[in-house]
């Protein structure tokens, strides 16, 4: 069952039901719709809940907010995959080596477990931690 607001040319709205939208449209073109009011059957479906337009674009923008997210987030895997060394779990012991051996200045990424981020942060080591995006993944 499907409830239509009909309109009427007299400018009344009321509902009515019916078993399709086909069985709407013949009832109609047999201008066996009539109006509750004025019994016109000068009669027009009304548009419909507006309401699920409007939350589904919400959904919509939130959505595309997420993928600028993890578009500049892969862009920034980008960009440190080309500028820096990857040093894997060897990171803290990297970073040390650059943060003492001031002449180094190429910037390095790894894995380093919280534990070892926090002693190279109490170090006075220069540390960031990022979301690593997973590049197939779509
Ligand atoms: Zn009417």
């Amino acid at each position: 069952m499907i409830k239509y607001n009909l309109t009427c040319e007299c400018g009344k709205i009321f509902e009515s039901w019916f078993s399709s939208s086909s069985e709407y449209d013949l009832l109609h073109k047999k201008k066996l719709i009539r109006c509750i009011y004025c019994e016109s059957s000068v009669i027009k479906k009304s548009v419909m809940s507006p309401n699920i337009s409007s939350k589904s674009n919400k959904i919509n923008k939130k959505t595309k907010i997420e993928k600028n997210i993890k578009k500049q987030l892969l862009d920034f895997r980008k960009y440190i995959e080309k500028n820096c060394k990857y040093v894997g779990d060897n990171f803290s012991k990297e970073a040390r080596n650059i943060h003492y051996d001031k002449k180094t200045s190429t910037g390095i990424y790894g894995k380093a477990t919280p534990e070892e981020t926090t002693e190279l942060i109490e170090e006075g080591i220069e540390v960031a931690t990022i979301p690593w995006v997973d590049k197939k993944e779509n």
